[in-house]
């Protein structure tokens, strides 16, 4: 297999095969997001995508989940999306799930009939960054997709039949913005509805003499940098609380947190709440994952 670093993937993707379908982010705006800053957005070329299934099919033939990135294959057209799951499942014979990331943006360009054939060549599951409910947050984050355009972008998904997997932003509005962040987010999710959503804390990377790729200009006027431990807790106490979702795995089990709550929504929800309930009555951040262990 060909990789183009930085490589990234959720983390629920760890055991699976990773298929570079484009390289970096076609959006690449997002004023948080240092994944592809120093990466060109770029289509690899047909020949090399079928040598590295090839290779896959050769070196991993009880391949079960592929993961294909970078950013936003999506950002493919509707028929090189089919080929490329047509092609996969004719290679790996135990494929159960082709899974992706997937933008707003990308998923209004396309038609539902689109959809529909792309999800019935066997791409299943899209990891669809939300980040925030708040209007104003993602026009300061350059999210480049307002509320009711995600949950159209999030409506075509589901009717063509993908799993949607939602993440948000937790710190996203820092300490003032807060609680509105909180209340909207978790609106708009209840809107989507998805069948899994998580929470991520915002993180500014810090300079690393070893890096082979630039960071991301954060804007002055960010208020990222403001907010406690304990405070991004009581934030996402306030999601969860506002989460109206029908049938929901929620988890804030990434290594960004500072804690790691999960459950099945609704069902759940009394359990997560009464345990941030726990950390926030005791004032102190000893119960929390410590600094040191935080990291991507
Ligand atoms: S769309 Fe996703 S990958 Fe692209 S810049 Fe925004 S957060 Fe990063």
């Amino acid at each position: 297999m060909q990789y183009d670093l930085p490589l990234w993937r959720p983390p629920s993707e760890g055991r699976s095969l990773i298929l570079q379908a484009t390289l970096g982010c076609s959006h690449n705006r997002c004023t948080f997001c240092h994944m592809y800053v120093g990466k060109r957005f770029r289509v690899r070329p047909w020949d090399d995508l079928l040598a590295d299934m090839d290779s896959a099919a050769r070196r991993h033939p009880h391949t079960r989940k592929v993961f294909l990135a970078d950013g936003d294959p999506m950002a493919l057209g509707a028929s090189r999306l089919v080929d490329i799951a047509t092609e996969l499942r004719q290679r790996l014979p135990a494929l159960e799930r082709i899974s992706t990331y997937a933008t707003p943006q990308n998923l209004l360009r396309k038609s539902p009939r689109q959809l529909r054939r792309i999800r019935e060549a066997g791409l299943e599951l899209l990891y669809f960054g939300v980040e925030s409910g708040d209007p104003q947050v993602l026009r300061r984050v350059q999210k480049g997709a307002t509320p009711d355009q995600i949950v159209k972008a999030a409506g075509r998904a589901h009717e063509a039949g993908f799993r949607l997997s939602c993440t948000v932003l937790l710190g996203l509005a820092g300490r003032e913005g807060s609680l509105r962040h909180a209340r909207q987010t978790a609106e708009l999710l209840s809107r989507i509805d998805p069948a899994f959503a998580s929470a991520l804390s915002i993180m500014i990377p810090e300079p690393d003499e070893g890096r082979d790729y630039p960071l991301r200009e954060v804007p002055v006027d960010t208020p990222w940098r403001e907010m406690r431990p304990l405070e991004l807790v009581a934030e996402l106490r306030e999601l969860v609380a506002g989460l109206e979702c029908t049938d929901t795995v929620f988890r804030s089990n990434h290594a960004s947190n500072y804690l790691p709550i999960g459950g099945r929504l609704p069902r759940e929800k009394g359990a997560m709440l009464a345990l941030m309930d726990q950390v926030l009555d005791s004032a102190s951040e000893d119960l929390l994952r410590p600094e040191w262990m935080r990291g991507l």
